[in-house]
């Protein structure tokens, strides 16, 4: 029979897991049902009794519930990461081993499962199968589908944020039941790296949201000549971040228009850009394929590896003059044929009403 662990982390406010740590309890209580198989969860935080109250939401689920505490485990660090995470699949002799795909675990998952002998895939999207365990993963940027199945144990599982649900107990959440967690000890190395702290971009100045509902797509349009002969680019940055700061939305380009801020850089066509924008912001075939619930594309044609980016975007709108763009030919759900410039402005109006 298997034995399956799932390894999560409490968030930074300590009271309670990560969000995608939930996400993978989530895929492993689905294939231990599936398969009848034992289910452990690896729980990893600094406070003892942080990690208690934070698997207090786990209790319901029957699992055997393990940590790993320690004021060490307070901050992401290979050599403590690695050695508790390496523990907690010793303590519960697991074969399948369900690990969010989150900075903290994507950088020690790979050196855990060699430590154990085991193997890992990356980027699952999907673990199914009743008699075996099969996960699928894209590969290709997201065109070709393929489905794994493996004999060597253990074996890791890095699942992708957003490809489950966030596991929701049904406890009362503002005051778990603190559970009753088998204490793992582990044995760490001499560390070498001290964690000083944390530097990251001011909260207004990311554009990229991996939590927003929507995903806003600004093409290059915005940067084109417009109907009275003239380039309104500074109008067209007003406009964006106006509409970020209202809707909340995360911020995505076509290649294009990311293109025209290096190639300013490099060839000098002295061309006005969109200073915010950078090549992480870029969805396609050579960009990102973020996953949001909805997506509205503005002053952007819709070619195909431009689209091939939103295969995870459910609901798709799109706003272009152009009334035989990509868009219209079935890769959106709704097409304006509109000026994106008029239709913003108005938005942005009924935003900052709300
Ligand atoms: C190998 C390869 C890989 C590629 N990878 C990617 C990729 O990863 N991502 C990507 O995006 N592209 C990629 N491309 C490029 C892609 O094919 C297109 O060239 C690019 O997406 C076009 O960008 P765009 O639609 O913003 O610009 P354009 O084609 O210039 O379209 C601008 C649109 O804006 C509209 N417009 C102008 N003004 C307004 C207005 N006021 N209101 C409304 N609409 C307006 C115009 O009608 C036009 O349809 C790749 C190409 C190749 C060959």
């Amino acid at each position: 029979m298997e034995s399956i662990l799932v390894l999560t982390h409490v968030d930074d406010s300590g009271a309670s897991l990560a969000k995608t740590s939930l996400e993978a309890v989530t895929a492993g209580v689905d294939l231990a049902k599936r398969l009848g198989a034992t289910l452990s969860i690896g729980v990893i935080g600094s406070n003892p009794t942080d990690v208690a109250r934070a698997s207090g939401t786990l209790a319901q689920i029957g699992a055997r519930l393990l940590a790993v505490s320690g004021e060490i485990f307070a901050q992401a660090r290979y050599s403590s990461d690695a050695a508790a995470c390496e523990a907690l699949c010793r303590a519960v002799q697991a074969s399948i081993v369900v690990v969010p795909d989150c900075a903290r675990f994507a950088r020690v998952a790979a050196g855990v499962s060699f430590r154990l002998g085991g193997i890992i895939d990356t980027h699952i999207s999907a673990i199914g199968g009743t008699e075996g365990v099969e996960v699928s993963r894209w590969f290709y940027r997201q065109r070709i589908e393929a489905v794994i199945t493996r004999d060597t144990r253990p074996w890791f599982l890095l699942v992708d944020p957003g490809t489950h649900p966030a596991y929701e107990s049904v406890l009362e959440s503002a005051d778990p039941t603190p559970a009753n967690v088998e204490q793992v000890a582990v044995e760490l190395p001499a560390q070498r790296t001290t964690v000083t702290g944390i530097r990251s971009p001011a909260q207004n100045g990311e554009t990229i949201r991996p939590e927003a509902k929507l995903l806003f797509v600004a093409g290059a349009g915005w940067t084109k000549k417009q109907s009275d002969g003239q380039i309104h680019t500074s109008d067209a940055a007003q406009l964006i971040l106006d509409f970020l700061r209202g809707s909340g939305a995360s911020l995505g380009s076509s290649k294009s228009l990311v293109d025209q801020r290096s190639e300013t850089h490099g060839v000098g066509e002295n061309q006005q850009v969109l200073p915010f924008l950078t090549h992480l912001n870029q969805i396609g075939q050579t960009g990102a394929t973020p996953r949001h619930r909805k997506g509205l594309s503005t002053c952007c044609y819709g070619e195909e590896p431009h689209v091939v980016g939103w295969r995870f975007i459910s609901e798709r709108r799109a706003i272009s003059l152009d009334p035989n763009c990509g868009w219209a030919r079935g890769k959106a759900d709704v097409l304006y044929i509109a000026d994106a410039f008029q239709v913003l402005a108005e938005m942005n109006g009924l935003l900052n009403r709300e």
